[in-house]
């Protein structure tokens, strides 16, 4: 039962989320930063391959370009040489005058040098006298510029160098001259040697190591003397123009450059070495310009297309890290949102489990049984507050108790059986427990068995039942009291439930069946009737929700009050088939939420009343034929008495004192008034004796008979009479009229000082009609309502309302034989309602 962390938050999962966020923009930066550190290098590299390049390519055509300038100087000082030789040798040579010989000198001189192609000699007027090429002594060159511009200058120390000329076979040659001067120094004509040209090729091929490469040389002069290989007609180009390479050259007045730019030729980017050829040694009037020159675009074709190579391979690398990079931080989002995923589930469980266990402890705390979980002997491992509470330890407190020390409804010996059982055998059982106060209690064990890391337990609820076993107790008590009460109840009475099963059936009930309750306790089938008819039929208590012709064909005076129904009969069965009158209630029974759940009937035997009744009737029958008889018989001497009294008084009119004359008047007078007592005697008595059947009457009609007889009263007394709809009803026609007259003639006898206001009206109740003759009259006292209605009882004196104080008991007689009550409502000196009901007719009841 280890306590689960309650933090269960969900700021673990945004912080991994901030974490990778910044981790990802991290990851990118680093990227950014690597690859602009690799665009760095690559752009390191190619600058400085560039310059590499450059450098190596200016370093070598340098070179080359001084290869070239060495060579030339090399063969500008042998030709030097060979001229100055010449020269030395001429006054020899001109001595002999053998120009052979002079001619095989030069000859030989030109076939040594290999850069000398002819060498002449001119005279001071410009004619060849001399010639390793024969064909040429005589010609006269005066003109040409190897002659003239030694000729004009003179300088014997000069060595002059022709600007490139094109020949005949219009190849292009440079002439270097020196002046031979004469013994007094005046000019005494030139030697001259052509320089070969195919030397030059030869020389100018020998350094070119690219296809894009030429070599060339120039004059001083700026024309072009040879481009190797030949560029296309720059022999002869005069290249002292401004912003030339050779212009810029010979203007920086360095021995050696190397410059960048357009090519006059072909306008394409060349880088050219130039270098001035001006040998010390030699005293040259124009120096030589010798060039090496590299198409810029061959020199760093490799470096470009590396370049481009390496930009494109840059741009792919920065592609695969950045699609990889974003791949795996695709990846990493993933597993990140799969883990947080994780984290959430776990948290999940994390807080079901917490939830769970805030649960289990709550349920346990507020548990108002006492959990407890004992190891496979009995052993106290675990319990709640309710537990050592209810055995009377602290809540707190730590108990180390096994199983016998509170539980004492299981012998000890048998309790870790028990305990056993109950974990492979759940089950609900009542023992007793004992408390540490050696009280004990009554309680519900409801236990069974849960595996725990391998170990079986019994967890077990103790539920404190005392309560319920003392309301159980006390509820058994007042049963017997219900029972005893419903035993002890005189009249026999028994309970159905909803199938009319018998439910209870009490001692008087046994007494009147003769069936004993444990006989037909549960039966059903209409198996209460057999005590009362012999067999299974239907009785009063059937009829509770039905009101049919059978219910009225086999009971009398059967009525319904609210939900209970009367009724009487005769039951041939009872008392051992002797029989019994029985009046009988039935009323449906209601738990105490209102649910119907059975009936109930009483019965009692009133074969006694019945015949006391009977008896009555026979004695109130025989005294009314007594009473009639007697009045009848009684009339005959009273008119005797007053007849003849009246005859004696008229007789002795005049012979009698006056008190005998007075006492024969209240002879007539008692005589009188006894015969209008026998008379309202005799009426009275034959209320009963001498009456018609009961028949169909309206009673508006026989009311209007009433009163018309009336009129002369009710006109003298100026009375109102207000008479609503009344119904027809089964009646004695005249009784009825003699009822209306009594209580009419009462209305306007007992009237006050008003004229007399009479109201009759009927209303329809549920088993009767209600007629009411209401007037203003002079009203009875509260504590006479019932007197007057007894015979001969009257408030009066004759003097102040004449009558005899029969009608009203008369009336009673009328309405009570036609089944209906009467009775009076009345305020003194504000008038009195008379009431009385007829019962309906079945017609009526049809009808309703
Ligand atoms: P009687 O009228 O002959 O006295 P009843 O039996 O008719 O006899 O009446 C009995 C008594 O009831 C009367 O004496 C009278 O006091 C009283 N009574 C009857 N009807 C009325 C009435 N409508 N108003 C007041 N009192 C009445």
């Amino acid at each position: 039962m280890t306590k689960e962390s309650g933090t269960l938050p969900n700021s673990d999962t945004n912080a991994s989320q901030t974490a990778l966020r910044h981790s990802i923009r991290s990851q990118w930066l680093i990227l950014a930063l690597a690859l602009t550190i690799l665009a760095g290098v690559f752009a390191y590299q190619t600058f400085t391959a560039h310059r590499d390049i450059t450098h190596q390519e200016q370093l070598r055509l340098q070179t080359q370009a001084r290869v070239i300038a060495l060579n030339v100087e090399r063969q500008l000082e042998a030709t030097e040489l060979a001229l100055t030789s010449v020269i030395k040798d001429m006054p020899y040579l001109l001595r002999h005058e053998d120009i052979k010989l002079t001619n095989r000198r030069l000859q030989a001189l030109a076939d040594a040098m290999s850069g000398i192609r002819t060498m002449f000699v001119l005279d001071a007027e410009g004619t060849v006298v001399a010639s390793n090429r024969d064909e040429l002594i005589g010609r006269d060159f005066h003109t040409r510029d190897y002659f003239a511009t030694p000729a004009k200058d003179n300088n014997p120390s000069v060595f002059y160098l022709s600007p490139p000329f094109k020949t005949v076979l219009g190849s292009f040659l440079i002439n270097v001259s020196h002046v031979i001067p004469a013994a007094n120094g005046s000019f005494n004509g030139v030697v001259t040697a052509a320089l070969d040209p195919e030397y030059f090729q030869v020389l100018l091929s020998s350094v070119l190591y690219a296809p894009d490469m030429w070599s060339a040389i120039n004059h001083g002069d700026g024309i072009r003397f040879m481009t190797v290989p030949d560029q296309g007609g720059q022999p002869g180009k005069n290249l002292a123009l401004p912003g030339t390479f050779f212009t810029r050259h010979r203007k920086s007045g360095e021995l050696e450059s190397v410059l960048t730019g357009k090519s006059v030729s072909d306008s394409s980017e060349r880088i050219m070495a130039l270098r001035t050829v001006q040998p010390q040694k030699l005293q040259l009037d124009k120096p030589l310009y010798v060039a090496c020159s590299r198409d810029y675009a061959a020199i760093y074709g490799n470096w470009r297309s590396n370049t481009i190579k390496q930009a494109v391979a840059f741009l792919l690398i920065s592609a695969a890290a950045g699609s990889g990079l974003a791949l795996f931080q695709q990846r990493q989002r993933e597993m990140a949102s799969l883990a947080a995923q994780a984290q959430d589930l776990m948290n999940l469980r994390a807080e079901e489990r917490h939830k769970l266990d805030i649960r289990y402890q709550t349920l346990q705390a507020v548990s108002r049984d006492g959990i407890h979980i004992l190891d496979q002997d009995g052993n106290l491992v675990e319990s709640n507050a309710t537990f050592r509470q209810m055995l009377g330890y602290g809540t707190t407190d730590d108990l180390q108790l096994n199983i016998t020390d509170w539980d004492i409804g299981i012998p000890p010996k048998e309790l870790a059986a028990k305990v056993r059982e109950l974990i492979h055998t759940p089950a609900i059982f009542e023992t007793r427990h004992r408390r540490r106060d050696g009280t004990i209690f009554d309680v519900e064990v409801n236990g069974c068995g849960v595996q725990l890391d391998g170990a079986w337990y019994l967890y077990a609820s103790s539920r404190d039942i005392s309560k319920r076993v003392e309301m159980d107790a006390s509820l058994q008590k007042s049963r017997q009291l219900q029972a005893d009460i419903f035993d002890f109840l005189p009249d026999a009475t028994f309970v159905v439930d909803l199938d009319k099963k018998i439910i209870a059936w009490n001692r008087a009930m046994e007494e009147m069946s003769g069936v004993a309750k444990e006989e037909i306790l549960g039966q059903g089938d209409h198996a209460y009737t057999i005590p009362f008819y012999g067999d299974r039929r239907n009785q009063l208590l059937d009829f509770i929700d039905i009101d049919d012709d059978e219910l009225k064909a086999n009971y009398q005076g059967v009525t319904r009050l609210g939900d209970r129904l009367f009724g009487e009969t005769f039951c041939p069965a009872l008392y051992n088939g002797k029989g019994a009158h029985v009046w009988a209630i039935v009323a449906p029974l209601y738990d105490s939420d209102g649910m119907r759940i059975g009936t109930i009937e009483s019965i009692r035997n009133i074969t006694a009343i019945k015949e006391t009744e009977a008896n009555l009737a026979r004695s109130n029958r025989e005294l009314e034929q007594f009473a009639y008889v007697a009045s009848h018989d009684l009339q005959e001497p009273l008119r005797k008495i007053a007849g003849f009294t009246e005859l004696l008084a008229i007789r002795s009119k005049g012979t009698l004192d006056e008190k005998a004359e007075s006492y024969m008047a209240y002879i007539v007078d008692g005589a009188t008034r006894m015969s209008s007592l026998i008379n309202d005697l005799l009426s009275y008595s034959r209320v009963m004796s001498s009456s018609r059947e009961l028949a169909e009457t309206d009673c508006s009609a026989v009311l209007s008979r009433v009163l018309r007889d009336f009129d002369l009263v009710i006109k003298e007394s100026n009375a109102e009479i207000v008479c609503g709809p009344l119904p027809v009803v089964q009646a004695d026609q005249s009784q009825l009229g003699q009822l209306f007259q009594n209580l009419i003639g009462n209305a306007i006898k007992y009237r006050g000082a008003a004229a007399p206001k009479i109201t009759i009206n009927a209303v329809k109740r549920r088993t009767d009609w209600l007629f009411s003759v209401a007037d203003n009259g002079i009203g009875v006292a509260p504590e006479f309502y019932e007197r007057i209605f007894a015979i001969f009882q009257r408030l009066h004196t004759r003097t102040e309302y004449p009558g005899t104080g029969i009608g009203l008991a008369v009336c009673q007689r009328i309405v009570k034989r036609h089944g209906g009550k009467i009775w009076v409502e009345s305020t003194v000196a504000a008038g009195s309602t008379f009431f009385f009901t007829i019962p309906l007719t079945p017609k009526d009841t049809e009808t309703t």
